[in-house]
């Protein structure tokens, strides 16, 4: 029986040993020792600076429109999770879809190109961990003096030309919630390219307060728990294995399926982190039948993402997006998670590649 995700577990022992830091202390939270050794750990592994921890992937999105100007239209990709896209509403801000390239499942900057006049930003994600067009990217958003967010929560740990590839954007944002491949149960991060707007958004979830004075306009609460920063240093000690032991997967996967399903291209200056295992089936009615049939043996898969957010409701006007609804409508997330072992990735292949050719039970 395979689930499509399980969660990583912290150290029970390592957890606890936080814990009682934090009770001995009694402090629990609003940047508290724990925050802070996480922030600093996060920042050392991943090679980035002005980290913000925050309480979820949703809210550092929204967070960085705020501190970083976004208004009005906001060029966006259809082929993402559809918190991309519902931070944009949710911060009275105006979706305009820029569809796909259909290799590498990001935002064509070509599309993003075509959409970018009299729109006040660009928000994308890196779909799966797998690095936009970010030069691209970064001379249209400098050529209409626009701001830059990835939404970034695939890409724990990527690199890009030997860099985080977090780095790039005037704003990447992480999602920790619990079903990525690090996380604090619930939480998230930004990091910010300039130290000012890292200090801003600081201040933003946190009642925009100053010298414990409000300072206007209004701010809220997004701030990260100690207990849950504990359970992210407790599982900070293993990442190493599972981000080592998750690309082997996707390899083995790889290697397994590509001759029987559409994989995702990998930009060739970045090697894949192990986020998510995707495979593109020939049409929906291909990708329903595998999904079916998959269940019925015990194997979990997910249509991660279904449907394109172009297509969902609220979002007004209808925008095609041909590639993006295409993909949407045939990819499959198989099962991946660091206890897989070489002959589980073996089982689970077979099994999708006799749901493909319609063999399935012989
Ligand atoms: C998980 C995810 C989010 C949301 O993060 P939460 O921490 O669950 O709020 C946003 N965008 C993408 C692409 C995600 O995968």
């Amino acid at each position: 029986m395979y689930p499509v995700t399980k969660s990583a577990v912290p150290d029970l022992a390592r957890y606890m040993g936080y814990v009682e830091q934090a009770n001995a202390r009694r402090r629990f939270s609003n940047f508290g020792p724990l925050h802070e050794e996480l922030t600093a750990r996060l920042e050392a592994f991943l090679g980035v600076e002005n980290l913000l921890l925050v309480s979820n992937g949703t809210i550092a999105l929204q967070i960085a429109y705020r501190v970083l100007g976004m208004t009005g239209r906001v060029v966006t990709s259809p082929f993402s999770f559809v918190a991309t896209t519902a931070t944009l509403q949710w911060e009275q801000l105006e979706p305009v879809f820029a569809d796909i390239d259909a290799a590498s499942l990001n935002i064509d900057p070509r599309e993003v190109e075509k959409r970018l006049k009299g729109a006040g930003g660009i928000v994308t994600v890196h779909v799966y961990g797998n690095p936009c067009e970010v030069e691209a990217l970064e001379s249209l958003a400098a050529a209409a003096g626009v701001p830059l967010v990835y939404d970034a929560a695939h890409a724990f740990g990527a690199r890009y030309r030997g860099e985080s590839l977090l780095r790039w954007g005037d704003a990447a944002t992480l999602s920790f919630h619990a079903t990525k491949i690090f996380h604090t149960i619930e939480g998230g991060g930004i990091i910010f390219r300039k130290r000012s707007d890292f200090e801003a958004a600081r201040e933003l979830i946190n009642f925009r307060l100053r010298d414990e004075r409000p300072v206007g306009p209004a701010g809220t609460n997004a701030k990260l728990s100690e207990y849950h920063a504990a359970a992210g240093l407790a599982l900070l000690d293993s990442i190493d294995e599972i981000l080592e032991r998750r690309a082997a997967i996707i390899h083995e996967y790889s290697r397994e399926l590509r001759d029987w399903a559409g994989l995702q291209t990998w930009h060739p200056q970045s090697t894949p982190t192990g986020a998510y295992m995707p495979i593109l089936l020939e049409n929906e009615a291909q990708c329903l039948a595998v999904k079916a049939e998959l269940e019925a043996q015990g194997i979990g898969s997910r249509r991660y993402f279904h449907p394109a957010l172009n297509c969902i409701e609220g979002v007004g006007e209808r925008q095609p997006c041909p590639i993006g609804e295409d993909a949407a409508s045939r990819v499959l997330c198989l099962p991946l998670y660091a206890e897989l072992g070489p002959s589980d990735v073996v089982l689970i292949s077979d099994r999708v590649k006799q749901a493909i050719s319609g063999r399935a039970g012989q």
